[in-house]
């Protein structure tokens, strides 16, 4: 089993990672700059993580993309960076501070026009969306916030996406803490409920990835 382990990244090697994979934008370096002052600043996504976003994006053709956790909007540059011209980025989130952030830097990015932010719970977004009869219309989705509601937000992923389409889901090794057995809190219990239910799930094709905080893609079939 070790000999087939994935490497065990310790700080220096993570900096031969980043230095030798990553060609960060001087405006997300900026994003990552001024996002480094909020207290929540955790929250945002890796470097890595974001250009590998932005690369599955591509590989997919994505025209409409579905972001649900904006934060100060690294991930949404990431994506929407790679879609086409026309294309389209839905981006969730409830919170009007940290967007304001998001939205200025899309802005100096030249994105605004491919990124329609919706404020409101994403539940009720993607409910909207459904309503409306978007299912099987989008080619990409990111789920990167409240995690209580993760298996909720994927599922209604799964019917906005069409067949081939892609769902990648963040922390879904939630720090280790997923192997706790007892006593779990509430959003580690609704990860490794998630987790469980990707892994039975025969509608799509898994695979769960072991960059930053895990993250799992599930491909539509
Ligand atoms: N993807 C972001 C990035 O790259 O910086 C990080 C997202 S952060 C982990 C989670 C976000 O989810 C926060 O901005 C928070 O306001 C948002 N959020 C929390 N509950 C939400 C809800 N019910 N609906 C929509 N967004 C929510
Ligand atoms: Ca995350």
């Amino acid at each position: 089993m070790s000999q087939h382990k994935t490497i065990n990244l310790d700080d220096e090697i993570y900096r031969y990672l980043l230095s030798h994979s990553v060609h960060e934008s001087e405006i997300l370096n900026e994003l990552r700059e001024e996002t480094s002052r909020q207290s929540l600043s955790r929250m945002q996504i890796a470097p890595d993580q974001g250009q590998l976003l932005s690369m599955l994006v591509r590989l997919c053709n994505a025209r409409k993309a579905i972001e649900i956790g904006v934060f100060t909007g690294y991930s949404s540059i990431c994506i929407a960076q790679a879609l086409p011209e026309d294309g389209a980025l839905i981006a969730c989130d409830i919170s009007e501070e940290w967007t304001t952030i998001a939205s200025k830097y899309w802005q100096r990015a030249g994105l605004s026009n491919r990124i329609d932010l919706q404020i409101a719970p994403a539940l009720q977004t993607l409910k909207k969306l459904l309503d409306m009869g978007e299912q099987s219309s989008f080619d990409f989705a990111f789920i990167d916030a409240d995690k209580e509601n993760y298996l909720a937000y994927y599922e209604a992923c799964l019917q906005l996406v069409r067949k081939g389409g892609l769902i990648c889901i963040d922390n879904v090794l939630w720090s280790g803490k997923v192997l706790e057995t007892e006593d779990q809190d509430d959003e580690t219990r609704a990860i490794q409920e998630l987790n469980e239910h990707l892994f039975s799930d025969d509608r799509i094709d898994l695979v769960m990835l072991p960059v930053a905080d895990g993250i799992s893609l599930a491909m539509k079939k």
